[in-house]
């Protein structure tokens, strides 16, 4: 299987390929700007957008005459940036659609202005890339340190390099389509997953994840960030000192985050063959103000980003069970359903059956009865009783995994 995925990791710059850097940013984030005013007019005079190529020939007009800086930078930061434009507009009205249907409870998302000031942004460029162990090669920029050795494959096929600025530190992803081995389907169990705020996933073979709670954490230092940088004055040096430690901090949070999730997910799709998971309302959560918190501290949405992606590279089945089914009151033993359960019960105690487990392990066992009934891989009664193992046999996992693929 043939799949396109990116290498991130940090740049190791020096003055002048930071200038150049920056420079390339500005062009892209002007050029996105420029194209974003140019198809308002346009939409209000006509009626019509234009296309990104039609916005990159009036560009290049214009160039010559009114913006001669930009020839100081790859000619393709101003053609992505408009590439990109154009997306933007598309999921615009491809959510007003989902909207229309009822099926798109989010923001719209109209495109927006890119403002120096939120962040130095990013650019793309394409063409001759060439990576090295030690290095990469880009249009314009030349040949650029990394800090991480030999992280990127050197021989995939390139598509292209982005480049981004984070806190003070520049990063490159490089866009690589690789044929993705599909490993022998030697994973033969089914595992099942709760999400949850307290530990981040438990899992029916009694493995757990902590949350690592990251913002809860920093909250302190943030609060007296903020506070800091609303005594300082606007404009001046020392709010940006603040601004830029404030930064950092925050992409501190967001590290640990991701970090969490993919060890995580790849535990799950790297070792099993089917992974059950319960259908969380994210945006719902959201909207309750005492969760939301929480909740986007958990990082749920991006485990199911993740855990899509990964099913799929993997040959994994991924299974999603219906939200509305009662994971946490029903005994995985025998089925059994605790009508008056406290949401402050850490331990499940099963008033038929007598089994007492943790209440998290309990839903996850749930979970994967459920996945294993939805798919028809196991009879109801077979799977209470063999709860703990949840064991697939060989050529039932291989039916499965195919399944799956057609499935994503
Ligand atoms: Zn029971």
């Amino acid at each position: 299987m043939r799949v396109v995925r990116g290498y991130k990791t940090e740049l190791d710059l020096n003055d002048e390929q930071r200038t150049a850097c920056l420079k390339h940013a500005g062009v892209s984030r002007f050029v996105y700007n420029w194209g974003l005013a140019r198809s308002k007019v346009a939409y209000r005079n006509t009626g019509k957008r234009p296309t990104a190529i039609d916005l990159h020939k009036e560009l290049n007009k214009l160039k010559r005459t009114d913006f001669p800086w930009m020839y100081e930078t790859s000619k393709c930061a101003p053609q992505e940036a408009l590439r990109d434009l154009d997306k933007a507009y598309k999921n615009f009205f491809r959510r007003v659609e989902l909207k229309k249907q009822g099926q798109w409870r989010g923001k719209l998302g109209f495109p927006k202005m890119k403002k120096k000031s939120k962040a130095i942004g990013s650019f793309r460029l394409t063409g001759s890339i060439k990576v090295f162990s030690h290095a990469v090669q880009l249009p314009r920029l030349g040949r650029v340190r990394l800090h991480e050795h030999e992280f990127i494959p050197v021989d995939a096929k390139v598509l292209s390099a982005t480049v981004s600025e984070q806190a003070g530190r520049w990063f490159v992803s490089i866009q690589v389509e690789e044929e993705q081995e599909k490993p022998p389907p030697t994973a033969t169990t089914a595992i099942g997953v709760d999400l949850g705020i307290k530990t981040l996933a438990s899992c029916s073979d009694g493995k757990s994840f902590a949350n690592p709670r990251a913002l809860k954490h920093a909250q302190k230092r943030l609060r007296r960030l903020e506070r800091q940088k609303s005594r300082r004055q606007k404009g001046s040096k020392n709010r940006k000192k603040t601004c830029r430690t404030l930064a950092k901090q925050h992409t501190r949070v967001a590290n640990i985050r991701r970090d969490a999730a993919h060890k995580l997910t790849s535990y799950l799709s790297k070792n099993h063959a089917l992974v059950a998971i319960e259908d969380l309302h994210v945006t719902g959560m959201l909207k309750n103000h005492k969760l939301a918190q929480a909740v986007s501290d958990s990082n749920f949405g991006e485990i199911r980003r993740q855990l899509d992606y990964k099913t799929s590279w993997y040959g994994v089945h991924l299974v999603v069970i219906d939200r509305f089914y009662p994971s946490s009151k029903t005994c995985s033993a025998c089925g059994w359903i605790d009508e008056d359960q406290n949401l402050s019960d850490r331990v499940f105690v099963c008033e038929d059956c007598g089994s007492v487990l943790d209440r998290d392990e309990n839903a996850a066992r749930n979970i994967l009865h459920e996945a294993l009934r939805t798919t028809g891989s196991f009879s109801e009664s077979h799977a209470y009783g063999q709860s703990s193992a949840g064991l697939v046999s060989g050529s039932g996992a291989t039916a499965l995994v195919e399944v799956g693929t057609n499935l994503h």
